[in-house]
């Protein structure tokens, strides 16, 4: 048991659930309240980035299991979050270039991460999408100067550094300074005589532009994978631009669940096919039909795990070799059966132990059983044990005088 599972909400998590999950729970909503596309989300974007960073860290989140945001606190870990921007990039970046990344960041634009919802089948067979997207190139007709040659001129208001000083009074002889960007040039440092600006950028020297990408799903892709498209992301003036990520995003299957190369099938059976053999056909991914046979005279149990080889998710960058197709048996027991076909039925099946009954043997009732009955006292006398200490107790007293 943990001690409070706000963290766990906030990412839509349970206390006990795997990294993946937990990996895969940060991506989504990291990705969905990220202030690029949600821009009024700040504050939700923040929550999820410290969540994960607690619960990511297994010191973190061990302290946190037992003693709650409070112990993390006290321990003197609840304060200094990183940025929810440094995590995320964390985790979304290093695209292949490991270190020297926040070097190279500072000639380099911006990375653009998208989702991309893909299906089980398209991870199977392979798939090619297109994405629409938008995204900022530079203005050609002004090859991103924003204006005529020559009409670019410092920003007067800044001076130049696209930073603005304000001095605010919060009480007779105590000032506060509050660096903002620029209001005149919004930070660019420069400004354009409005008559000299370029008439297809409005001197914003970017314009905005329809992109498709052509996005190859490979088989044997995984859920979380990225797809890099190199300085594809949004472009700047003298900056070499970002690259577009793309996430992708496996949909849960209604029949198929997935477990690396592996695939896990349900497959329901009947009791009189579990008892006397049966052939079953399964539609594989790529609509083929795989026919599968239990001769007469196997018997197979409810929860029976079986398997075949090679009929598995195809594996990345080796799609002629895939995993297995794993069958899970769960047998349809009938509800009952007519108290006259018992003797019948006795026949067919292996024959029942005696037993002996001891003559003091108590008779009991079977009951249906119910799983939370034992939760639910429990929580009864935790709420009533106040009243048990002055009620039982007195009466044991009274029994001794
Ligand atoms: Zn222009
Ligand atoms: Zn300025």
């Amino acid at each position: 048991m943990v001690k409070e599972t706000k963290f766990y909400d906030i990412l839509g998590v349970k206390p006990g659930c795997s990294q993946e999950d937990l990996k895969k729970a940060y991506r989504k909503l990291a990705l969905k309240y990220h202030p690029d596309k949600n821009p009024n989300e700040g504050e939700k974007f923040k929550q999820i980035s410290q969540a994960y960073e607690v619960l990511s860290d297994p010191e973190k989140k061990a302290i946190y299991d037992k003693g709650g945001e409070q112990a993390l606190k006290e321990g003197g870990l609840g304060r200094d979050f990183s940025s929810p921007m440094d995590i995320f990039d964390m985790f979304f970046g290093g695209s292949g270039f490991g270190g020297g990344r926040s070097r190279r960041r500072e000639r380099k634009g911006k990375d653009v991460v998208h989702q991309l919802t893909v299906s089980l089948e398209e991870l199977y067979k392979g798939a090619l999408r297109k994405l629409a997207l938008q995204k900022n190139v530079v203005c050609d007709k002004c090859e991103g100067r924003g204006g005529k040659k020559g009409a670019v001129e410092k920003c007067p208001t800044c001076g130049g550094t696209g930073m603005q000083v304000q001095v605010q009074q919060l009480a007779p002889g105590m000032l506060q300074h509050i660096q903002t960007v620029c209001s005149d040039c919004r930070g660019q440092g420069d400004r354009i005589n409005p008559k000299d600006r370029c008439k297809q950028c409005q001197g914003k020297k970017v314009i905005r532009d329809r992109k498709i990408l052509e996005v190859h799903i490979d088989k044997g892709m995984v859920d979380g994978q990225k797809i890099v498209f190199n300085g594809e992301g949004d472009q700047e003036p003298e900056l070499e631009p970002g690259d577009i990520i793309i996430v992708l995003d496996e949909k849960e299957h209604p029949v198929y669940k997935r477990n690396g190369s592996d695939l896990i099938l349900r497959l329901d059976i009947q009791l009189v096919e579990a008892l006397c053999g049966f052939q079953k056909v399964i539609r594989t991914l790529d609509d083929r039909d795989l026919v599968i046979t239990q001769l007469p005279g196997e018997v197979v149990k409810h929860g029976d795990v079986k398997c075949i080889q090679n009929e598995g998710m195809p594996r990345y960058k080796n799609p002629f070799e895939k995993g297995r197709l794993i069958v899970q048996f769960w047998v349809q027991f009938p509800k009952a059966i007519p108290p006259e076909l018992v003797p019948q039925l006795e026949n067919c099946l292996p024959p029942r132990e005696e037993i002996m009954i001891p003559d003091d043997a108590e008779e009991c009732i079977l009951e249906e059983f119910d799983p939370e009955q034992e939760a639910r006292k429990r929580y009864k006398n935790v709420y009533e044990e106040d009243d048990e200490m002055h009620g039982p107790g007195q009466r044991v007293q009274c029994a001794t005088n």
